[in-house]
């Protein structure tokens, strides 16, 4: 995959991963709050109805406490007033006639004043006690003709009415009381709520009081307070009802019950009363139906009791109402989150087209300093030049191409090093590879150097075009034997160039195996003509260009042992030119250095084989060492002096032949029979005095002496 390409996929897939995990924990985040918001709205909702219901009661509570204290302060002020106004008469009455008249007369005289004083429009009335239980004024009557004792007077609730008020005047001068007490010009002995205020009126130890029935302005009270709590409405279906103690309603369903009845449901008014016993009020839940249905719904309501009143006052909440109400709440709150997620929804898309657009972006622009760079790099793996690092853009391709050019440089310098390298190998080292039939394939500049012949001369052919003619076939024979058993060969060639001129190599031949097949050969080669010249030259009779006798010494040694190794034959000739001194003495002595050289052309020409070697000893002596056995050595020899004979090199002076004749010494043995080199150069010296003594032109063989 292009890098442009993975990095394109890579930003895209992990923007796209996150962002899609960064939405699904929003979204999960959204909808966990969602559950808890739906769990706490819901909660929430509930607990703010059944407050409300709560406050509804409780401000209905609160106000009807207030009007009642209204009222009472209203009565209060009334009664207060009038009792002043009361004891301000019975003062001025009793300090005008103090002096001037009796205290009985005085008393009656208040008494009287009192009686008479009434308010139009109510039925209250004052009265006078002593402080010790004589009623002076009681009832709208004056009871000071006859002692009338009220000490022990009780109300219906057995609340000693005289007592009480003789204990406030005389403890507080003046103040309020509650009790119950008949009502005067009535024949009903029943006792009505009454509130009273009396005062002090300490000339006669007396309380002057008046009091007023407050049944008819409370029952007004309540009656405006039920009418008024009738028309309350709240929320959808939201009424009060107010039932009494004694198990009436009062408003039911949110209406006056005018005529007050029992409540129809005695299990729902018994719940009521169960409820109540909680001073604070308290919830209950029920079904019950709304205004203007039949059907029931359940509700909850909160319900307290109006202690003065023996009221139960309660509102409630339709469940359902709280339900839909919720409901709508929960669609609003949900189209939101709705709305929340298509906004984040949305803004994702369009992230994820920005992220893609960018992504593409950044792939094209890497990928053109990507091409940028391969370009470069292929611009300079095929020139073999140095990426210009102005045209990168970054810096790790810079650094790149740092090594890059680095490198080039080494691999040129190793390819010029390799290249001047094989320049010189091509040029000093004689190389040649052929196949296995010995076909030239390749060469080097040396190789044609040295042989004189070009490549094209030379890949097609054999070695053989630079054979020396007197390279023996069983050198090459060898050779090829070691070759073709897969081994190495190594050793001196000697070869002719194309001119004609001789040259020695010293050469390792190695066989190409593959697959345990001959493929081929190649040989490195050394020019060695030089040391060949110079070696030649050491073992080089000057004269005759055969062997000199120092190699014959060195020579001689390796034959015998050579022949000893492989169990063979050894022959040693020695030759001798018979009178040669006289053909000296007859021709001179330069054509006696070209009978020399006759002879030795001939004995060069003889032992032209691997295994025969030509010697010029000394003067006119030489040696030949062949591995012919023995036989075949007496027939060699045989021929040598018949050839030497047949020369008819003119020799007059020779008392044998007219031409030039040699003697010849030869033995031959079987090497392991051979002691050492001078005992067998011995013995072919001495086998070719014999045949100088047996008259020359011989060849002599004795191989037991
Ligand atoms: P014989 O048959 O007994 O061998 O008699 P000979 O004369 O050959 O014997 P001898 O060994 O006495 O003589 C060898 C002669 O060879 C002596 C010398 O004049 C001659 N001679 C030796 N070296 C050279 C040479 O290099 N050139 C020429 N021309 N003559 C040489
Ligand atoms: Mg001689
Ligand atoms: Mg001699």
């Amino acid at each position: 995959m292009k890098l442009s390409k993975f990095i394109k996929r890579f930003i895209f897939i992990t923007a796209f991963v996150s962002s899609s995990l960064a939405f699904l924990v929003s979204m999960l985040y959204q909808y966990n709050n969602f559950q808890n918001d739906i769990i706490y709205i819901k909660n929430e909702f509930t607990e703010q109805k059944k407050k409300e219901i709560k406050e509804e009661v409780l401000t209905i509570h609160k106000f009807i406490q207030y009007k009642e204290e209204l009222l009472n302060d209203s009565i209060h002020k009334r009664l207060e007033e009038r009792v002043n106004q009361a004891y301000t008469i019975a003062k001025s009455i009793y300090d005008e006639n103090k002096d001037t008249k009796s205290d009985d007369e005085i008393k009656y005289l208040i008494a009287n004043s009192l009686k008479n004083l009434t308010y139009p429009n109510d039925n209250s009335y004052f009265f006078i006690n002593s402080n010790k239980g004589r009623a002076v004024l009681f009832n709208k009557e004056i009871k000071l003709d006859n002692y009338t004792d009220v000490w022990n007077l009780k109300d219906y609730n057995g609340d000693f009415i005289i007592q009480k008020q003789a204990k406030v005047a005389l403890e507080k001068k003046e103040g309020l009381l509650v009790n119950n007490f008949v009502k005067p010009d009535t024949t009903d002995k029943k006792q009505y709520s009454k509130i009273s205020y009396v005062k002090l009126f300490e000339p006669f130890d007396w309380h002057i009081g008046i009091g007023e029935y407050v049944d008819e302005i409370r029952e007004k009270n309540k009656d405006d307070l039920l009418d008024w709590i009738a028309t309350i409405r709240f929320g959808n279906n939201g009424y009060i009802f107010v039932n009494s103690m004694d198990g009436k309603s009062l408003v039911f369903d949110g209406k006056r019950v005018k005529e007050p009845k029992e409540h129809p449901f005695p299990d729902l008014f018994q719940k009521q009363l169960d409820t109540i016993k909680n001073p604070e009020g308290g919830y209950f839940s029920y079904k019950f139906k709304k205004p203007n249905t039949s059907e029931e719904y359940d509700k909850i309501s909160f319900i307290k009791k109006y202690e003065a009143y023996n009221w139960i006052i309660g509102t409630g909440i339709y469940l359902d109402d709280m339900q839909m109400e919720l409901n709508r709440k929960e669609a609003i709150f949900k189209q939101t989150v709705i709305n929340q997620i298509k906004s984040i929804l949305v803004i994702f898309v369009v992230l994820l087209i920005v992220i893609y657009f960018l992504s593409e972006k950044l792939s094209n622009y890497i990928n053109s300093n990507i091409n940028n760079l391969i370009l470069s790099f292929k611009k300079a793996s095929k020139n073999n030049e140095k990426i210009n690092t102005n045209d990168l853009t970054y810096q790790e391709f810079v650094t790149l191409a740092n090594n890059l050019n680095t490198t080039l440089e080494n691999k040129n310098l190793a390819e010029k090093r390799l290249q001047d390298y094989i320049q010189i190998v091509n040029e000093n080292v004689i190389i040649s590879s052929t196949n296995k039939d010995g076909v030239i394939t390749d060469v080097s500049e040396a190789f044609c150097e040295i042989s004189g012949y070009s490549r094209k001369e030379l890949i097609g052919k054999t070695h053989n075009l630079v054979r020396h003619p007197d390279v023996p076939n069983e050198f090459y024979e060898n050779m090829w034997n070691t070759l073709l058993s897969g081994k190495s060969w190594k050793g001196e060639i000697h070869n002719i160039n194309k001119k004609g001129e001789e040259y020695w190599v010293w050469a390792i031949i190695k066989p190409v195996i593959k697959n345990n097949e001959i493929k081929g050969f190649t040989a490195i080669r050394s020019n060695i003509t030089d040391k060949k010249h110079i070696e030649h030259l050491s073992i080089t009779d000057e004269l005759t260009r055969l062997y000199n006798r120092r190699f014959f010494n060195t020579k001689i040694n390796e034959e015998i042992n050579r022949a000893k190794r492989e169990n063979n034959c050894i022959s040693l000739l020695i030759l001798d030119i018979d009178y040669f001194k006289q053909y000296n003495d007859t021709y001179g002595h330069q054509k006696g250095d070209v009978a020399l050289e006759d002879v030795a052309r001939l004995l060069k020409n003889k032992t032209n084989r691997a295994s025969d070697f030509a010697f010029r000893l000394g003067g006119e002596e030489f040696a030949i060492i062949t591995t012919l056995e023995k036989e075949k050595a007496i027939e060699f020899a045989q021929i040598l002096r018949t050839e030497v004979e047949n020369l008819k090199i003119e020799h007059k002076a020779s008392d044998i032949s007219k031409h030039l004749t040699i003697s010849i010494g030869l033995v031959s043995k079987n090497a392991n029979e051979v002691e050492n080199s001078d005992k067998l150069y011995k013995e072919a010296d001495d086998n070719l005095y014999k045949a100088k003594k047996q008259g020359r032109n011989t060849v002599f063989f004795d191989n037991k002496i």
